[in-house]
């Protein structure tokens, strides 16, 4: 098999031929068909997010199931999946209640070596997927059946970005019809989240970015409003269009510590701030804690937009058929494996939404 392989911290992928694991009893081989390139496999090449090299990096994919272990129970050769990022059990205490996006079998999963390299180096996956290949042999328990005709460029989103973001909206702040909603980062997770906002109703949605592709792209997406922060003060033009009250949820969708602050100061008294970009490992925040308690102001972590991967992939699914959520004008372009380093750098240059591999 071929896979780009993250071979030391801020270097290039290498793409090269490797040999996948035997595969074991729950295992599963998929023949990847889509993997879309996000800011999290950049953060691990940049060190923000800890794993030692080599690794084959990706972790939002789809494929066609190839072949499976004797004790795999839910899946069948042919069957059409997505890679779930957080590999979940369905029989721990969190996935039992309704929690698998904080399944505690998750690592014992994501820690297995799933290929090696032909001098038998072992080689670790993203999240126990690894999707920047074109196979990849991964646990029952990463993988989701998923019924549909979409395109498989779409649907690798819904392995990563699209989930979160939209799962953000719906599932962490459970937004309601009438809400109003500033999120700040208009990548593909922050896309995601303006387009849950708009599903669940919201009021008004103010898409907050430096990039001003990014921000057509958000009003094109379902913001209502657009805030350049380099023109002002954020939370003060955020404070300009909502009456100086705020709003009812900021999210933060970059990772970056002052900017999850700055989506504390904008939410209004009562109203809460939701971060959802992952940040360094390393990272603190601090936040004013008058406001915290007198305003009773509220902080939401946010992973994987709190999703219950096999009830909210088929509801993606079915709400983008319905044309309700738009998961083309996520695809900012397409690509080879081969081209995974041109992924990156438009990314950092931010000339994408999302690049995806196919
Ligand atoms: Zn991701
Ligand atoms: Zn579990």
């Amino acid at each position: 098999m071929r896979a780009a392989i993250f071979t030391e911290q801020n270097g290039p992928l290498s793409v090269e031929n490797v040999d996948p694991i035997d595969p074991g009893p729950r295992d599963v081989v998929v023949r990847i068909t889509a993997s879309g390139v996000c800011h999290s496999d950049l953060h691990v090449i940049t060190g923000g997010l800890p794993m030692p090299p080599p690794a084959i990096l990706g972790h939002e994919g789809t494929g066609i199931v190839e072949a499976v272990g004797p004790e795999v129970k839910g899946l069948r050769v042919g069957d059409r999946v997505i890679g779930s990022f957080i590999p979940a059990c369905g029989t721990c205490w969190f996935c039992l209640r309704d929690e698998s996006h904080l399944c505690e079998n998750t690592y014992t999963v994501m820690a297995a070596p799933r290929a090696h390299r032909h001098d038998h180096t072992p080689l670790m996956t993203m999240t126990g997927l690894g999707t920047f290949a074109d196979m990849m042999t991964c646990d029952e328990m990463s993988l989701v059946k998923i019924e549909t005709d979409l395109p498989d460029e779409q649907l690798a989103l819904i392995g990563c970005g699209f989930t979160t973001g939209v799962g953000a909206a719906l599932n962490t702040a459970k937004v309601q019809p009438g809400d109003t909603v500033a999120v700040i980062g208009c990548g593909g997770v922050g896309q995601s989240v303006i387009q849950g906002a708009k599903v669940a109703g919201a009021a008004q949605i103010i898409a907050i970015d430096l990039v001003p592709y990014k921000r057509e792209s958000a009003l094109a997406l379902g913001a209502t409003h657009v805030v350049d922060p380099a023109e002002a003060d954020a939370v003060e033009q955020v404070m300009a269009l909502t009456g100086g009250r705020g709003v009812d949820y900021a999210f933060e969708v970059i990772g970056v510590p002052d900017l999850i602050v700055q989506a504390f100061n904008m939410a209004r008294t009562g109203g809460a701030a939701v971060a959802v970009g992952v940040p360094h490992f390393m990272d603190s925040i601090t936040i004013p804690s008058f406001p915290l308690v007198l305003s009773e102001k509220r902080l939401l972590g946010c992973v994987y937009g709190s999703a219950q991967v096999r009830r909210d992939f088929p509801r993606l699914v079915s709400l983008v058929q319905a044309g309700r959520l738009d998961l083309g004008g996520m695809v900012s372009r397409t690509m080879g494996l081969d081209d995974i380093n041109e992924a990156f750098r438009a990314m950092k240059d931010g000339e994408v939404i999302r690049s995806v591999l196919v």
